[in-house]
């Protein structure tokens, strides 16, 4: 009895998703094939920046034109599913129509915008309400900051409408073109690799390096100058002006000390890795405060796998969990998305018997930012990618736990 009834429920929920995967794959096939387009192209006509419609008349043409036969097709493949389960799961084949009534949901409501029925609005469609966002885009489910990408940063990416489900297989849930990044660490071997690779998905990036030197970057043989900027730890809020103007922020710089155990030592690795690091970060999250940069703001901060497995250096170690447990705590409320970057031993000046190579490194790093991993794991070590997980699930859900937002 148990288990029919949890094959049934089963059924019905992935009717939904069913029809929610054909809504976005419809979106896709809008943005690549002309004759869809110009009637999706309605949809991006209606609203301005700040999500207020252009006028009424193109809001209601908009759900005539794209709205309504997005509905249209998700109803004719929720009864194609329909007739499939009627001839081969007999059994199932009135469940499957809770996706049925699902989208006819959007249908009226689609229909009864297309109207002109003001209410409609308001209610039925929350991803386009205008106001300020409270939050960041979110990760699994589409909310108003993830969507309005969808109109003003990229519209060949954010296609999804309720799961993010298709964006994370596509690589199309975070854009990076034309989007400003600076990295520091720049003149280190990840740095580089990642100046690289940033660079080929058409972002502008920026080298922040304690080199006094202007950087190149070598593409197809090529050198592109590269935006240089010289900074030194304990300096960081020189760059406050600079962070201004950046979408991306990666906190990748660091230092190695070994085996040493002095007190030099150990004022160094928190100095360099963990509070130089944290206080970058913290004047990172002072420059979001509109929308647009809620929607397109992002700190990524190289903590390493040290946070879960020995790097055999002990001050290393000691200083790179303190900052994965600052971001960890500091991300509970963070105005933008905040990653972290969970690195195996790569072959580095730092460490010359790393086994993946930093480039390979830094293209996975970019594989799956593009697919909105929150904690961007690259490792040869299995145990890790068990291991961070549950420490990140416990550790965040302790400072939930026991600190508060505000003293208030
Ligand atoms: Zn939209
Ligand atoms: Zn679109």
């Amino acid at each position: 009895m148990m288990t029919s009834a949890i094959v049934t429920v089963a059924w019905g929920l992935g009717s939904v998703l069913w029809v929610e995967l054909v809504r976005d794959f419809y979106h896709l096939l809008s943005h690549y094939w002309p004759p869809l387009y110009r009637l999706h192209v309605w949809h991006h006509r209606v609203f301005r920046p700040d999500l207020t419609a252009v006028s009424d008349e193109i809001y209601r043409q908009a759900h005539w034109y794209n709205d309504v036969p997005e509905c249209l097709v998700m109803l004719a493949f929720s009864l194609l599913l329909w007739g499939v389960t009627h001839i081969w799961a007999p059994a199932e084949q009135w469940v499957v129509l809770a996706g049925t009534l699902y989208t006819l949901g959007f249908l009226f409501s689609a229909i009864a915008r297309g109207s002109g029925l003001k209410w409609a609005h308001e209610l039925t469609d929350y991803t386009h309400s205008p106001g300020a966002f409270l939050t960041p885009p979110s990760n699994w489910t589409v909310n108003r900051p993830y969507h309005w990408r969808h109109h003003f940063d990229n519209q060949k990416a954010y296609y999804c409408g309720t799961f993010t489900l298709v964006d994370k297989l596509m690589g199309t849930a975070l854009s990076l073109k034309g989007k400003t990044i600076a990295v520091t660490g720049a003149s280190g071997t990840l740095g580089r690799s990642l100046l690289h690779h940033l660079h080929n998905r058409g972002a502008k990036v920026i080298a922040l390096t304690s080199k006094d030197q202007a950087m190149n970057l070598l593409v197809q043989e090529k050198n592109i100058p590269l935006k240089t900027i010289t900074w030194q730890v304990g300096k960081e809020s020189e760059l406050v002006s600079e962070l201004e103007q950046v979408d991306i922020l990666i906190l990748n710089h660091g230092i190695n000390v070994h085996g040493e155990r002095t007190a030099e030592a150990i004022a160094l690795s928190y100095e360099v890795n963990t509070f130089s690091s944290w206080r970058l970060m913290e004047l990172f999250f002072k420059t979001v405060r509109t929308n647009e940069e809620i929607a397109r703001k992002e700190v990524w901060v190289n903590t390493s796998e040290a946070e879960v497995s020995p790097a055999v250096s002990p001050l290393y170690e000691l200083s790179k969990r303190a900052l994965g447990d600052l971001v960890t705590l500091r991300r509970l409320d963070a105005p933008c998305v905040v990653r972290k970057l969970i690195l195996g031993p790569f072959k580095s000046n730092l460490n010359p018997i790393g086994v993946m190579s930093a480039d390979w490194v830094a293209k996975q790093i970019v594989n799956l930012a593009v697919r909105d991993v929150r904690n961007i794991i690259v490792t040869i070590n299995p145990f890790i990618l068990v291991a961070f997980p549950m420490k990140e699930f416990f550790v965040s859900t302790y400072f939930k736990l026991f600190s508060r937002q505000t003293d208030a």
